[in-house]
């Protein structure tokens, strides 16, 4: 047994057996056949097929009806892949005339495939390459250890299989114990397909607290640690852990003991969301009467029914830009009215801030071809990107405007410098709502906001004012640009404090520029999910907060003891 401590990121208690995000996790060698067995051993090949083709199958539907069609669409396309008539073909000359074993035929096909790839211009095409080496380590998996059942859904990388189990327990396997996805390193797209299946916790070597990973993983409710340096170097596929998403604390092949007083931690912790969720239906008042209006942070249409049955009395924070994330093109205009659509219908005329895309920073597009930067969180990133791509841009705002007439939608706008940059932004809102009008379209008022992030825009928060009809401040950023932090690097975490006095500086200013001039002020950050900091937030004067859904009664039963 050995303990690791990283960072906590999203809370409870996971007790799983490690899958591993990493190319080479099932090692081949070469090795040969008898004569005489290579009609056996294309028979596996194609047994092995057609089980991966159907998990492929459960993992779409699974993804399509839990997060929705575009996040479901990189199963369907390894599912193709798996199906594709060539590297059958390969594989099967491979096993037939140089007599080698299907693991390596296979390894040895998929790889020249995934090298094909990665030769061709354009970083779509490279992406697409780690896609067929998912699809290989898929295929190893059911090849090296084939399931008399069904898999779990969304056992393994990318909600794929399971690795071979070292180090069980006797009565125990993977349906007792749910994947645990490790990685040196996760991108909040890993996380999405990974966490719509069966995945149980997230153990991450790299990334802070605040990183995009992280706030997904608390969004679906899958404990997590992150920062654990080298720690997926330690560990083998299958081997059972534990991740406390409470403590920041890994254990690796727990003995018993261990086992049975994390068994007890993940009850009570149960426990504890069940008491919860008795507050969901009562408003968050301080023991002195301030009513505090708290909200959702969500980034899919699919979480909508989470953060009401949690009480969300509307969304504070829509997350757009994962919409744009794990596919070849932008979203279309249609599908992006659908999604929002959605929203706003599902809300039932509470109020929804639609952020525009916040892409750039730790959440680079392929499909954009931008020129690499030295500084990405200090470069073409959210409102910035949207004014440099006047056409992307526009198909955004013309989806939101539209489906502002099923619901109660305002317009978000995200890393906010200048003045300048809001009135360009405002200048294409009208330009999209005339296009609109003129197409014979109902557009009803939308209001635009600003997310007060960058520390620029909390301090000229008042010139602000005169152009916008609502501040959120995102404290995940203005901590990172604030502090010269990055909010996604373990190595400087301990410095990385939402509560320093510089950060709380500028929040009172901004909630004093707010009240004088009769701007509502939210708080959208990590921080408004953390119950004390949410309490610190009060007493600085903030009244409505946003967060993810599974944090909104932890932070209402703060708010119900407090005395501002
Ligand atoms: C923030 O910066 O606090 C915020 C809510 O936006 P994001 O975390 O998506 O950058
Ligand atoms: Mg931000």
């Amino acid at each position: 047994m050995r303990t690791f401590t990283g960072i906590a990121a999203s809370p409870g208690i996971a007790i799983g057996r490690a899958i591993l995000l990493r190319a080479g996790a099932y090692p081949v060698e070469r090795q040969e056949i008898q004569p005489g067995q290579e009609e056996a051993e294309l028979a596996r090949f194609t047994a092995t097929l057609a089980v991966t083709r159907e998990e492929l199958s459960r993992l779409y539907e699974t993804a399509r009806r839990r997060v929705g069609e575009a996040e479901a669409g990189i199963f369907e396309a390894h599912r193709l892949m798996v199906e594709d008539p060539e590297v059958l073909k390969a594989v099967t000359r491979r096993i037939r005339e140089e007599r080698l074993a299907a693991e390596y035929a296979m390894s040895e096909v998929m790889e020249g495939q995934a090298r094909a790839l990665e030769a061709l211009p354009g970083e779509y095409l490279r992406e697409r390459a780690q896609d067929v080496r998912d699809v290989k380590e898929r295929l190893l998996s059911h090849l090296i250890c084939p399931a008399e059942e069904p898999l779990p859904v969304g056992s393994g990388p990318m909600g794929g299989p399971v690795g071979e189990p070292v180090g069980g327990k006797p009565g125990m396997d993977a349906v007792d114990f749910p994947p645990i996805l490790v990685a040196a390193e996760v991108k909040p797209s890993d996380v999405l397909p990974a966490g719509i299946g069966a995945l149980g916790g997230l153990a991450v070597g790299r990334g802070g607290r605040a990183s995009h990973a992280a706030i997904l993983a608390a969004a679906l409710g899958i404990p997590a640690v992150v920062g654990l340096g080298m720690f997926a170097e330690e560990v083998s596929p299958g081997a059972l852990m534990v991740v406390d998403g409470m403590s920041g604390v890994v254990v690796l092949d727990p003995d018993a003991g261990t086992l049975a007083s994390y068994q007890e931690k993940a009850a009570a912790h149960r426990a504890k969301a069940r008491e919860l969720a008795t507050l969901a239906k009562l408003p968050a008042v301080t023991r002195d009467g301030n009513r505090i209006t708290l909200k959702a942070n969500l980034s899919n249409p699919a979480e909508v029914d989470a953060a009401l049955a949690a009480g969300a009395e509307g969304v504070g924070l829509f997350r757009t830009e994962f919409l744009f994330m794990d596919r070849p093109a932008p979203p279309s205009e249609e599908e992006q009215f659908q999604t929002y659509r959605r929203v706003a219908e599902a809300m039932a005329g509470r109020m929804v801030y639609i952020r525009t895309a916040d892409i750039g920073g730790d959440k680079p597009l392929p499909y954009l071809d931008l020129p690499p930067e030295d500084n990405p969180f200090l470069g073409l990133r959210g409102l910035r990107l949207s004014l440099a791509r006047p056409d992307m841009f526009k198909a955004q705002l013309r989806a939101i405007l539209q489906a502002a007439a099923h619901g109660n939608l305002a317009i978000m706008l995200p890393m906010v410098t200048e003045v300048g940059e809001v009135r360009a932004a405002k200048v294409e809102v009208d330009a999209a709502r005339r296009e609109l009008l003129s197409e014979g379209r109902t557009v009803p008022p939308v209001p635009v906001g600003i997310m007060v992030e960058v520390p620029a825009a909390a301090l000229a928060a008042d010139q602000l004012a005169a152009e916008v009809d609502f501040f959120s401040i995102g404290t995940n950023d203005l901590t990172q640009y604030t502090l010269a932090v990055d909010r996604g690097n373990e190595a400087v975490a301990r410095l990385y404090r939402s509560d320093h006095p510089a950060v709380l500086t500028l929040i009172t200013s901004v909630v004093r520029v707010g009240a004088e001039r009769g701007i509502p002020v939210s708080v959208c950050g990590e921080m408004a999910g953390a119950p004390e900091l949410a309490a610190t937030l009060v007493r600085l004067g903030v009244r409505e907060l946003s967060m993810s859904p599974g944090r909104l009664n932890l932070v209402k039963q703060a708010i119900l003891t407090l005395e501002v």
